[in-house]
């Protein structure tokens, strides 16, 4: 069973922020911005590449919930989702990062010069 599945089945403690039947979201561990969240499909999903549009429908409504209940749905947030070796995805079950409570930086992909990988 996958790390976030034994989440979900509460064989390893997280600290929710919210759930419903479908979706649980917990802070990271390794926090990033001030805020930073990851919402879960309680179903195990590999990643956004194997989703269903459908389940992506209420997924959607549910990462707006969250911020909304973090309070920074109006300052603005950036939800990302890293996707297999190149995206940098570590644990193998679909996750979203919601990160927030400061102005974000964007500019962290340097190591990915484009002029050297056309
Ligand atoms: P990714 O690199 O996109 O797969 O992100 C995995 C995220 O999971 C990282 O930001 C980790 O800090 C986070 N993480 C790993 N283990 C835990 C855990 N037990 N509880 C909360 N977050 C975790």
């Amino acid at each position: 069973m996958c790390l976030f599945c034994k989440i979900v089945n509460n064989e390893i403690p997280s600290n929710v922020i919210l759930e419903d039947e479908n979706f649980l979201a917990f802070h990271d561990i390794n926090p990033k911005a001030p805020v930073h969240i990851l919402a879960i499909p309680k179903v195990h999903v590999d990643s956004f590449d194997d989703v269903k549009p459908e389940t992506m429908s209420g997924f959607t409504s549910f990462i707006q919930k969250v911020v909304k209940e973090v309070k920074i749905d109006k300052t603005g947030y950036r939800v990302i989702t890293n996707i297999g070796d190149n995206g940098g995805q570590e644990v193998g079950h679909l996750h979203f990062h919601i990160l927030g409570g400061a102005k974000l930086k964007w500019g962290h992909f340097s190591d990915a010069d484009p002029m050297n990988n056309l």
